[in-house]
């Protein structure tokens, strides 16, 4: 995993983040590794999946 493949830049993060953080953490997910957002992706909508901005998995999609 690249180091910048983070759910912070990732297509599917950001239910339930502000817009203007989600831009913030676009550009630099460990600006709040505090923060938790929903992720899109099917599998993880499904059983409600939180993630921090520093998180990761291989479905990675840049934003
Ligand atoms: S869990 Fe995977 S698909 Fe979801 S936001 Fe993080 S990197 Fe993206």
């Amino acid at each position: 995993m690249a180091n910048n493949e983070r759910c912070g830049s990732c297509a599917h993060f950001g239910e339930g983040v502000p817009e203007r953080q989600l831009v913030e953490l676009r550009i630099n997910p460990a600006a709040d590794d505090a923060v938790l957002g929903g992720c899109d992706l099917a599998a993880n909508a499904s059983i409600n999946l939180r993630v921090s901005a520093i998180s990761s998995c291989d479905q990675f999609q840049a934003a």
